[in-house]
């Protein structure tokens, strides 16, 4: 039985093109970028989100989205991988909330609530917190998760099955990619997924002109909140000095990246 059940996992792993990494694929990428755009449209007819027309930050956020999607679209043609990046359709909107929040969804789908805006005060620190989220979906983690929640619940997924009918499946995908959803510090690898999203967040946001070492500031302002409960940003991903000795021993490589904005 248990042969049996290691093969079945290898067979439904996939090798992720960027970070190398195995990961547990039991749900295609086109399967949750259809799921994606469902739930991102429920959650923006649902908030109220901040018009670029009569905010400069929600134009900021835009504007920031934007030049660390471009950086990725490059990273990824240099490497040969645009294939990677097939049915992206970028969206960047600012959520008028309190909550201190920000996340991409498959597809490119990205959210920054403008509670968070305190906190990142300028826009590398906006940059890097994009280039993390963003980087979780590009790399495929909010998959890797659901399929880790799919396999806990014994949920099948047949073929090319659409997501959106099974309710089952949809309530996985909601807590994975619901704001602040508990099942994600749990699961394994959860650890190594934050650091890839650090690690190719900081390239990103450097390629894209903003400083990486803005990152440290960031990181710290974060761990300085307080508060009766950790906001929402932090229960995904846990704010130590664990994290920013990483980011500080990954800092050298990110900034060989780095070409400011010329403005
Ligand atoms: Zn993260």
């Amino acid at each position: 039985m248990f042969t049996a059940c290691v093969t079945f996992i290898c067979a439904a792993c996939s090798h992720n093109a960027i970070t190398g990494r195995n990961q547990l694929s039991l749900v295609s990428e086109e399967q949750v970028q259809v799921l994606a755009q469902k739930e991102y449209l429920n959650f923006l007819s649902a908030n109220h989100v901040v018009s670029s027309a009569s905010s400069k930050d929600a134009e900021m956020v835009t504007r920031v989205g934007t030049r660390i999607a471009n950086a990725i679209t490059q990273y990824y043609k240099e490497k040969g991988l645009t294939n990677e990046l097939e049915g992206y359709k970028w969206e960047f909107n600012l959520v008028d909330s309190k909550e201190v929040n920000a996340w991409c969804m498959p597809g490119g789908k990205v959210v920054v609530y403008t509670g968070i805006l305190p906190v990142t005060q300028n826009e590398a620190a906006l940059a890097i917190v994009l280039g993390h989220e963003i980087t979780h979906a590009v790399a495929g983690h909010g998959r890797e998760r659901m399929s880790q929640g799919m396999l806990a619940e014994n949920i099948q997924n047949a073929g090319n099955m659409v997501l959106g009918n099974n309710p089952q499946a949809v309530n996985v995908f909601n807590s994975v990619y619901g704001p602040g959803a508990p099942l994600l510090v749990l699961l394994p690898n959860s650890r190594k997924q934050e650091l890839e999203a650090d690690h190719y967040g900081l390239i990103f946001a450097a390629m894209a002109g903003y400083n990486p070492q803005e990152a440290i500031n960031f990181w710290k302002r974060m761990a300085n909140l307080g508060g009766e409960k950790p906001p929402a940003f932090l229960s995904d991903h846990p704010s130590d000095a664990d994290r920013i000795q990483k980011l500080q021993a990954l800092m050298p490589e990110a900034l060989g990246y780095y070409k400011p904005v010329t403005k």
